[in-house]
Order: C-alpha cells, then structure tokens, then sequence
C-alpha cells in the first residue's frame, strides 16, 4: 500500500487566481521567456494585479489547465 497520492488532483494550485478577483478576467501577461525562473511574477491583463508566479502556472499548465487562459 503506497501513499503516494500527492496534490495532482487539485482544482487549482495554491496562490495563481486564475480569475482576476479584482476584474474577473482572465487574460494574463507576463515578460519573460520559456525559461524565466518560477518566481517570475505574472499579471493580470486587464487590471495589472498579481496572479501568482510562473512556477505556479507551470503547476497549472502540468495538469492539463492552460488551456484556460488567454494569453
Ligand atoms: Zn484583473
């Protein structure tokens, strides 16, 4: 019996909003590349408040969630 089941069945990762609570958008922005560290901090398209980091997002695009946003 293993218990190994981590967090891979979150609905979202702790601390990315991936709706704005100030606007409810769900555009986002960012300036960096593929390879900016995961403590890059990523923004809201239409109001500019924080949504979380990239290494946050990555969590989210790892399960299959990206699709959500538009970028
Ligand atoms: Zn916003």
């Amino acid at each position: 019996m293993t218990n190994s089941k981590a967090s891979q069945h979150t609905t979202a990762a702790p601390g990315f909003k991936i709706v704005c609570e100030i606007c409810d958008g769900l555009g986002i922005v960012f300036d960096c590349a593929e390879d900016a560290p995961a403590t890059t901090q990523i923004r809201c398209r239409h109001c500019g408040a924080s949504r979380g980091t990239l290494g946050e997002l990555r969590d989210l695009s790892a399960s299959g969630q990206h699709d959500l946003f538009e970028i």
